[in-house]
């Protein structure tokens, strides 16, 4: 299917909120079950921090 080439590719997945035992939140895809390493509220990894402008 062009959906499992899509992940296979790493194009896109489609991410489904998952929780676990400890009651955090991710993300896997429902197709290949890769979890969504791009973090979702947990140790900042320098990612791509765009907030609202506040400078000032
Ligand atoms: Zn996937």
């Amino acid at each position: 299917m062009l959906r499992a080439l899509l992940c296979k590719l790493n194009l896109r997945h489609d991410w489904h909120e998952e929780h676990t035992e400890d009651g955090g939140r991710y993300k896997r895809c429902t197709r290949c079950g890769r979890d969504d390493d791009r973090g979702g509220g947990g140790t900042g990894a320098g990612g791509a921090w765009a907030g609202p402008a506040g400078m000032g």
